[in-house]
């Protein structure tokens, strides 16, 4: 191999090579310009009603309210641009970070980089786990076994070899040659790339990386169906305040009757749109991935930020998720007494380089007791017998101190099936075996064979003949806040199911050390095998146990309860696990240990590994749902005001020139809603008992009839007090007095109301408090301030057709904005003091 081989490609060269390659991918992403963008803003329903609305002014004769109004709309687009733009870049940032990445050699150095920014020439370094992101030769190749499934249809894995080992070419598909696409199944090689992106095997098959596909999430198709209805029934009551205001302008000109009519109408219409849903599921779905990627777990599908408030079955691995993953060996038990040869014939069936944290325990322990790596790997490694899911067991065929040594160990069922004993030891043996996983200790058997010549040297681990040499129990502590944790699902009523390939006995230990329910009762993979779909729907109905599982069994546990009717999460680290993911409504990849292939097979990556973060995740994904909830309450409330206003107008028979909301205010209101709600509701913290609740039904539409109702009530109480003093005012022969006041009271309750609506439980100082410290919200709540008061005292009053209020006519509004929202903490301290009564009682009852 040359020094260039080796070193691989210099920084330089590799941009250079990029510029002339361009990008490894197939197609490349189609960027939606600014400008189409705006467009597409713009052509949104509420917008076209807006500047047609415009546009009448200035045909009417009316060039500064047209003016005024273009000024508005511009606003409002702007604030939708700049909130796209905002969650585009977070949504991208995320994409980012969860994007795959890859291993390359270059300027001597090992980097990780995007696999998008891959060269021709690069030399890569792949392993268990990864999916190929180019086509190459192998340089160099470590037990190299790759699926490429994907490319020939072929499932036998195909074990590679390097350039120079090769044999002539006999087949299109070439055994010292990597693709694309394929995914490595064991070991690991270097790979010097040789196509990029479309160029690849894979790509010129046309076929599609799994690109995660944007499609509209559930509650965004749901609230897509909001919007139409709302906008039917705009236009059909567009049309009768249209006629009604026809009929009540008799005196006027036809021309004007016919402008006049439809503004009001068009008023309305705007009133009646809440176009404010799309971008608030937007902003708070992206914003809470966005937080979640900051708590180390990363969202890589949208739609998951919104079914993990639903969760309510949690499928976990348990070593390394619920357990720590830091393995020792606690235990060993010799079967002839010798520890010194059981304690040397483990570290000879440990990989030289360990990486598993058991394997590693294992040579520690043969260090601290003497039995050093260089005289363990000292000899020459024969051949090995790879650990499979099914086998269980793994063995090294050594010479060592002029002898051959097969060294198997594994799980004792399939271990103690290769070796030689009798059926009474059998019955001593198993005895220990018990007696160590009753600790929770994970056992491992050991057992040896002595061929005498290589000939002797079995082809597989199934057809040695061992004599076995002893148990080695190890202990892999259970994370310390799991046991907390496993408290708060059970009162949030999600099922905690531990899946494990250890022995039930083990796991059932470990399941009583965290505290969980039924904790003995298992279900093991044989049993799984020979159990019907039907039967163990039933099963995990209350088995929370999964022992001696192999991936391909997940995808059963996770149909078995989405048959009934749960929501499912399940974690998986290995290549396997990706079906099962990718079934799963959540599916969850362990951002550490985890293999490429399960992240881009997932859902969710958890960056930590972590339990507890899964809990957090869970809960977050609660309170965003809550918050969008109320987020899509508060947009009805405030809009119901609005609407009845332009409703009720014609029908009191008000002269078009003194309504109380012209088209100009409404687009005035819209100005301060979209911010107010998607800034300030999506910020709201948890509520205290959100993890005390059950999951909520994904069947449940967004609008529930209590949400409905609350919201229909506070804005009716709104509108009668707005309307209520504009009306009174406008008996005073001062129309643009009359709608300031209005205006005002509406203005300013939208602020309580916010803040009243925060939280269903708290009140809205609790809320406000909460939130006392963030800068954002301080400047929502004074630029509302700032811009009331900049529309009553400049001459910009004179262009809005409204009217500076004197000292008590503000205090009044004040007043009166204040209590037609503030009612409802009465409702809420009602609800309390009963919550509390409640309380009281059940906890009596024991006595
Ligand atoms: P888990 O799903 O709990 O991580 P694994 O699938 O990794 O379990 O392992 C399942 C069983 O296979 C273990 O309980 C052990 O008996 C056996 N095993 C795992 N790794 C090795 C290894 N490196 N050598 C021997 N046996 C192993
Ligand atoms: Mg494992």
């Amino acid at each position: 191999m040359t020094t260039k081989e080796t070193m691989g490609l210099t920084t330089a060269e590799a941009r250079k090579r990029q510029e002339q390659y361009g990008k490894n991918e197939l197609t490349a992403e189609k960027k939606e310009s600014f400008f189409f963008k705006t467009i597409h803003i713009i052509c949104e329903p509420m917008f076209l009603l807006l500047i047609v609305a415009a546009v009448i002014y200035f045909v009417l004769g009316e060039p500064r309210d047209g003016a005024v109004m273009l000024i508005f709309v511009i606003g409002i687009i702007s604030i939708d641009v700049i909130q796209e733009w905002k969650t585009d870049q977070t949504l991208n940032a995320l994409k980012e970070l969860s994007a795959p990445h890859v291993t390359v050699r270059r300027d001597g150095k090992e980097i990780t980089i995007a696999s998008v920014d891959l060269v021709p020439g690069d030399l890569m370094l792949i392993a268990e786990g990864v999916k190929i992101p180019a086509d190459g030769e192998v340089i160099k190749a470590n037990d190299l076994c790759v699926d490429e499934s994907s490319l020939t249809g072929e499932a036998e894995g195909v074990w590679k070899v390097t350039v120079e080992n090769a044999e002539a070419a006999s087949d299109y598909w070439r055994r010292d040659y990597c693709y694309a696409g394929t995914l490595v199944t064991q070991g690991n090689a270097t790979i010097l790339v040789e196509k990029i992106g479309a160029a690849t095997e894979y790509g010129k098959i046309g076929a599609n990386v799994a690109a995660v596909v944007d499609s509209p999430t559930p509650l965004q198709k749901q609230t897509d169906s909001l919007v139409k209805l709302c906008a039917g029934i705009a236009a059909v009551l567009f049309l009768l305040v249209s006629t009604f205001t026809y009929f009540n302008v008799l005196n006027q000109p036809f021309n004007d009757r016919i402008i006049e009519s439809i503004l009001s109408g068009i008023t309305l219409a705007m009133a009646m749109i809440p176009e404010e849903f799309p971008v608030i599921l937007m902003v708070f779905l992206s914003m809470g991935a966005w937080r979640l990627a900051k708590n180390n777990s990363l969202v890589r599908k949208l739609p998951a930020v919104e079914t993990l408030g639903a969760v309510s079955v949690l499928c976990v691995d348990k070593t390394g998720t619920i357990t720590m993953n830091q393995m020792t060996v606690q235990e060993t038990w010799a079967w002839q007494g010798d520890e010194e040869n059981l304690c040397e014939i483990m570290g000879l069936g440990c990989e030289t380089d360990a990486y598993d944290p058991m394997e590693k325990a294992m040579l520690r322990y043969c260090e601290e007791h003497g039995v050093k790596k260089t005289h363990l790997f000292g000899g020459d490694l024969i051949t090995e017998y790879a650990f499979t899911n099914e086998l269980k067991m793994m063995g090294h065929v050594w010479h060592h101190d002029g002898e051959i040594i097969v060294a198997a160990k594994g799980s004792p069922e399939r271990l103690l099936t290769i070796c030689d004993f009798g059926e009474n030891e059998r019955a001593a043996i198993e005895a220990k075996i018990t007696e160590m996983s009753k600790q929770g200790l994970r056992v491992i058997a050991v057992g040896e064979m002595r061929p005498q010549t290589e000939a002797e040297i079995p082809t597989t681990i199934t057809e040695a003949k061992l004599t076995f040499l002893g148990l080695i129990g190890l202990a892999d502590p259970p994370r310390e806040s799991v046991k907390d944790d496993i408290k708060n699902c059970l009162k949030a009523g999600v099922r905690v199911v531990m899946i494990t390939g250890d022995n039930g006995i083990t796991a059932s230990s470990i399941a009583k050390q965290i505290g969980m329910p039924n904790s003995d009762h298992i279900i093991t993979g044989d049993e799984l095998s020979n159990m019907s779909d039907e039967v163990l729907r039933e099963k995990v109905k209350d088995v929370s146990i999964f022992s001696r599982v192999i991936p391909e069994h997940k995808m059963r546990i996770v149909k078995a309860f989405k048959d009934n009717g749960e929501v499912v999460a399940m974690t998986g680290d290995g290549v396997n696990d990706a079906p099962a993911l990718k079934s799963a409504d959540i599916g969850i990849a362990m951002g550490k240990r985890g293999s490429e292939v399960s992240r881009e097979a997932a859902d969710l990556i958890l960056m930590d590994d972590n339990f507890s973060t899964i809990i957090d995740t869970i809960k977050d994904g609660r309170r965003i749902y809550d918050n969008i909830r109320k987020a899509v309450g508060y947009v009805f409330t405030i809009h119901i005001p609005i609407a009845f206003s332009s409703l009720l107008a014609p029908l009191l028979g008000i002269a078009p020139a003194s309504l109380f909301l012209l088209p100009l205010h409404v687009v005035l209101l819209e100005l301060i809603i979209d911010p107010t709600c998607s800034i300030v509701l999506e910020r709201q913290p948890a509520e205290h008992d959100i993890m005390e609740r059950k999951p909520r039904d994904t069947q449940e539409s967004i609008l529930t009839a209590t949400t409905l109702a609350k919201s229909v009530i506070q804005g009716l109480v709104i509108f009668a007090s707005s309307f209520g003093l504009y009306y009174v005012f406008l008996r005073q022969g001062n129309p643009a007095l009359a709608r300031t006041m209005g205006l005002v009271v509406i203005m300013l309750a939208n602020l309580v109301l916010v803040q009243v609506n925060s939280s269903n439980t708290d009140f809205a100082f609790q809320s406000f408090k909460r939130l006392i410290k963030d800068k954002v919200m301080w400047f929502i709540n004074i630029g509302t301030i700032v811009g009331i008061i900049v529309i009553l005292y400049t001459p910009i009053n004179g262009f809005l057709k409204l009217y500076p209020l004197t000292v008590e006519q503000l205090l009044l509004a004040i007043g009166i904005a204040i209590l037609s929202v503030i009612w409802y903490e009465f409702v809420k301290f009602i609800n309390w003091q009963r919550n509390k009564s409640r309380h009281e009682t059940t906890i009596k009852k024991p006595e």
